[in-house]
């Protein structure tokens, strides 16, 4: 268990260290020497400098055995700093996963110890040339070494692709076809058959080191099948989704920030037009605020779902994927806008953001597309729609509405709409049989992801305003602030689910005749109400803007 008081120190070392080894003068020219920086990797998971390692290894192997929570807010730590380097040092969390939850009691104290102990770094070896998002394709094998009718090991052939850590790790976790399915192995560095290829030369995240593996005949022994059961290895895979997901998530909220608190500054400064850029509306208003809306939006599904896995309400893969989406494009979208926000300046390689920008981009591809979250939130939640007869987002929306009752500035009552909307457009799917158009089931993840993600906003406001959130919660604003923040995005979110719903509902009909009736459609979605619960919106981005600004507060609407 880890304290807030021992996590805060955490960060304050972790800050020291970036500020005296990682400024931003070197951040620039290890990535147009496109370089890991090995020994900094090295120290920042050794146990004798910052042991970075040691939040996350469970108490009994010699760590401090860290939660979902803390990994949430040092991953978001890590990004702020350079996401290349938050790669490489916490893939060796994602290379121990496998470990973390098949393991052997033995294997864990061989391997998570060795962590703790050693700082050795891991690489998790899944996907490979022809298998990505499809994991299902994997080909790389592992045959049996029989002797005397036991299995004494296995022999590994095949490769590996976009490995990260691929050509520093010290073991690798490798995914592998056993004759009874798909299973984890651990393979050390040095293996007979085993190589690594050279640095992929990547658009982004170049502090880090990927690389494709390959397997000759590589034999290891049977204590190298993690968990020692064949078979086992894509349940192993899922059990961590939404704990590894998070991490991305929190990676995605990092790195955006990073870049809009460079840009923020940046316009505080810059004159234009006889002013601060900051003082321009048209300026804030497009490049900043919508972006802090969707970022905290992020973060409110991150903190609660990590929450909830700290708990023990399981691995949450669903949650961990609107997450993960969510925090990813919000974090794209904050970086590339803060590239406008700095204009030519924006575009050098001086300034930062168009580096962060490129490496953010990572995030929306590795540990599942954004397209493959989409999938995921979409199959998940369509279940929960016709197993309630459709009421399940509706049942939500009442709940919402009753947090409004109570609390009524932190957007709830819109989200609600918002989470209605979402009910009455998956129902016309439903009837209409629109699923089977592949790109309505991604469309409806997104929708989903977006009124979800409001509802998690307005609780977490709504905790702010009692003063109950977490003590390891990200305090950036005050009550008032995030409640604007939050109606910000609730408007959006319903907006976005009512609007486009129908566009894609109505969008599948072969013809103007054959599509359901507008008028009928737009009072299930309650258009109406969505587009009145607009009102507001300007003053609450003024209000935004000013609390970003640091300027004099002044009362903010809103839609009560
Ligand atoms: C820098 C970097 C580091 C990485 N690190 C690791 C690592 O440490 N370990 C590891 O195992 N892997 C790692 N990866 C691999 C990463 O997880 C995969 O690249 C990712 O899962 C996507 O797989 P793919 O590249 O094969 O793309 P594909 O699966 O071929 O996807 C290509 C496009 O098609 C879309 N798509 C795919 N399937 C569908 C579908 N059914 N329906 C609709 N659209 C679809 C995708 O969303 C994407 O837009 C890394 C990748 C990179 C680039």
């Amino acid at each position: 268990m880890i304290t807030a008081k021992t996590l805060k120190l955490s960060i304050k070392s972790l800050r020291e260290f970036a500020r005296k080894r990682l400024p931003d003068q070197e951040l620039i020219a290890l990535d147009e020497r496109d370089e890991c920086p090995l020994e900094i990797v090295r120290d920042m998971c050794s146990p004798d400098q910052l042991g970075i390692q040691l939040l996350f290894v469970p108490e009994e192997y010699g760590g401090f055995g860290g939660g979902a929570f803390d990994v949430y807010v040092v991953c978001e730590e890590m990004a702020r700093i350079d996401l290349g380097v938050a790669t490489a040092v916490l893939a060796t969390f994602l290379g121990s996963d496998p470990l973390t939850v098949g393991a052997t009691p033995e294997q864990k104290k061989q391997w998570l110890s060795r962590i703790a102990n050693e700082g050795i770094l891991f690489a998790y070896g899944a996907t490979e040339p022809d298998a990505g998002s499809d994991l299902g394709a994997l080909q790389t094998t592992a045959d049996r070494v029989v002797e005397d009718g036991k299995t004494v090991g296995y022999r590994i052939n095949g490769s590996k692709q976009w490995i990260s850590n691929g050509g520093i790790a010290d073991a690798y976790t490798v995914l592998a076809n056993t004759p009874s399915g798909p299973s984890w192995f651990v393979v050390e560095r040095g293996a007979a058959g085993f190589s690594q290829g050279k640095p992929e030369n990547k658009h982004g995240i170049r502090l880090s080191n990927t690389a494709a593996l390959s397997f000759t005949d590589v034999v290891v022994n049977a204590d190298r099948l993690i968990g020692g059961v064949e078979g086992q290895g894509l349940l192993q895979a899922q059990a961590v989704f939404g704990y590894t997901r998070l991490m991305v998530a929190a990676f995605g909220l990092g790195a955006g920030w990073s870049a809009l608190d460079r840009a923020i500054p940046y316009s505080a400064k810059r004159i234009q037009a006889g002013g601060p850029l900051s003082e321009k509306q048209g300026y804030t208003h497009k490049l900043i605020v919508p972006n802090v809306a969707r970022l905290e939006a992020g973060r409110a599904f991150i903190e609660e779902t990590a929450q909830r896995i700290d708990a023990g309400e399981g691995s949450l893969n669903t949650e961990g994927a609107i997450a993960k989406y969510m925090s990813t494009e919000a974090g794209n979208a904050a970086a590339e806008a803060s590239i406008q926000a700095l204009g030519g300046y924006g575009y050098t390689h001086e300034y930062l953001v168009e580096k962060i920008s490129r490496d953010v981009r990572i995030t929306c591809i590795y540990e599942g597309t954004s397209e493959i979250m989409e999938m995921t939130i979409s199959r998940d939640r369509w279940q929960l729609h016709l197993k309630t007869r459709g009421q399940h987002y509706h049942d939500r929306a009442r709940a919402f509405e009753a947090l409004h009752a109570s609390q009524p500035r932190v957007g709830a009552d819109v989200a609600a709409l918002a989470l209605h909307a979402l009910a009455e457009v998956m129902e016309r799917a439903r009837v209409a049989k629109l699923t089977r158009h592949q790109h309505i089931l991604l469309r409806l993840g997104e929708w989903i992801a977006y009124a979800e993600s409001a509802g998690a906003l307005a609780r977490r406001a709504a905790l702010l305003e009692q003063r109950k959130l977490p003590d390891k919660a990200n305090q950036r604003f005050d009550a008032m602030g995030l409640a604007a923040i939050s109606r910000i995005f609730a408007r959006e979110a319903a907006l976005r689910v009512a609007d486009e719903g129908m566009r894609w509902i109505l969008g599948a009909a072969a013809e103007r005749a054959a599509a359901p009736d507008v008028a009928a459609f737009e009072a299930a979605v309650n258009l109406r109400a969505i587009r009145q619960a607009q009102a507001g919106l300007m003053a609450d981005m003024d209000f935004v803007a000013d609390v970003l600004y640091g300027r004099a507060a002044k009362p903010a609407a809103h839609v009560a």
